[in-house]
């Protein structure tokens, strides 16, 4: 059967595709220590789960408006006041499907054919992929370990060109951790204002956050907020994943035109997932939070510490989210099984089969030098999974 050419150049996930393969392999019976998932392991909050029992049993078991209802759009607006300051209206706010998929209807409607959407490498795994579907052309800005992975405003400056419609930043970062300062922010905005580019700010993980602070760059002045749509959810906050609630609040005709594409595609994202969001963006469980924060940030100095003693690998210590990205550039060139390692891709089947370890390689995040490590696991788990990998690098 014939395939769309859109369809042909798809690259799946390969963070859900690990994620997949070590859940089934552990599923088989296999011990593997898995690494790979970018979900809490924490369970979601019970209040949060009573809430969308209470909507069920209400009966919120119909559609509401295709962009979402009215008590969760207003619910992100005051989220958006009470954490940032920020002031917006409800038809500034379209809820979907998760941040993924507010991602995918947000490209869908700002690009044509030739645009050109910036991303700072190393990326998260869909970004690239979601430019290309909607026709646009990902450009890629290097960043590097020596600068904290972050994009420099100069290095913006000279990327933009007349096509330039888009710059995606997301801080916390997926992969890297990274975290931008007010700072930072500051100089990215100037430029953007300057250009008159929109900014996609991704804060999916914005709470997740060990050092410094999380700042909002639509904060920064009047005139970056209207260039700005901010993109977040519920899934990493709240270990909320698999609800599939994320939003996206900015330019109203923009957010419009995302629910409009929405109403001929998902409509409404689930309705008691929905209520049960409410409650967690007015009330949210804060001591839940705290708690997993604090766990995620021993979690994190123990795998910082332990990732650096093991030959041939090396890595920052990520300022948020929850992912360690170790650099294997020690590794390269080495033979472990009569297989020699060349990239990531190459270490992390290796790491899969001989070590039992599932990690996700770099490659899809545009670096193929690294593996990117989740601390979204138990202490005990960690402990293991790292004597594995030191255990295969020195003896393998
Ligand atoms: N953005 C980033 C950077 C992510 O890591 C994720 C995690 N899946 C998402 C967006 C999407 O999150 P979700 O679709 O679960 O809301
Ligand atoms: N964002 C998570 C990750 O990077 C979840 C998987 C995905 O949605 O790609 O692993």
């Amino acid at each position: 059967m014939k395939l769309a050419l859109r369809a042909q150049g798809i690259n799946p996930s390969p963070t859900l595709a690990i994620d997949a393969k070590a859940k089934q392999m552990i599923k088989d019976g296999l011990d593997i220590i898995g690494f790979g998932a970018g979900e809490p392991d924490f369970d979601t909050p019970e209040v949060i789960k009573d809430e969308a029992i209470a909507a069920l049993k209400r009966g919120d078991t119909k559609y509401t408006p295709a962009s979402g209802s009215v008590s969760l759009k207003e619910a992100v607006c005051f989220k958006m006041q009470r954490d940032h300051g920020l002031e917006y209206k409800p038809n500034q706010v379209v809820i979907c499907c998760g941040a993924k998929h507010a991602l995918y209807n947000l490209f869908q409607v700002i690009c044509d054919p030739g645009d050109e959407v910036i991303i700072p490498a190393p990326y998260w795994v869909s970004y690239s992929e979601q430019v290309a579907l909607a026709g646009a052309k990902p450009v890629f800005i290097p960043t590097h370990e020596a600068g904290c992975f972050k994009m420099t405003a100069e290095q913006l400056r000279s990327a933009i060109t007349g096509k330039t419609v888009a710059l995606i930043l997301n801080s916390p970062s997926n992969p890297t951790g990274a975290v931008y300062s007010r700072q930072e922010l500051e100089a990215i905005a100037a430029i953007a204002v300057e250009k008159n580019i929109i900014v996609v700010s991704d804060e999916i993980y914005e709470q997740l956050i060990y050092e410094g602070e999380h700042v909002s760059i639509a904060t920064i002045n009047p005139q970056i907020k209207d260039l700005t749509i901010i993109i977040n959810g519920v899934s990493k906050t709240f270990a909320m994943t698999g609800w599939r609630i994320g939003y996206a609040v900015g330019d109203a005709k923009v957010i419009k035109a995302m629910g409009d594409l929405q109403s001929h595609s998902t409509s409404n994202p689930t309705t008691f997932c929905q209520a049960a969001s409410v409650l967690a963006l007015k009330n949210p469980p804060q001591e839940k939070i705290t708690a997993m924060v604090s766990e995620f940030k021993r979690r994190r100095e123990y795998m910082v510490d332990t990732v650096n003693k093991i030959p041939g690998l090396s890595c920052l210590k990520p300022a948020g989210a929850f992912y360690v990205f170790a650099s294997i550039k020690g590794i390269i060139g080495k033979e472990y099984f009569g297989r020699k390692v060349s990239d990531a891709d190459g270490f992390a089947e290796l790491l899969l089969e001989h070590a039992k370890v599932a990690v996700v390689p770099g490659n899809g995040f545009g670096a193929p030098e690294y593996i990117r490590l989740s601390y979204a696991t138990s202490f005990e788990k960690i402990e293991k999974g790292l004597s594995r990998i030191a255990e295969f690098v020195t003896e393998g």
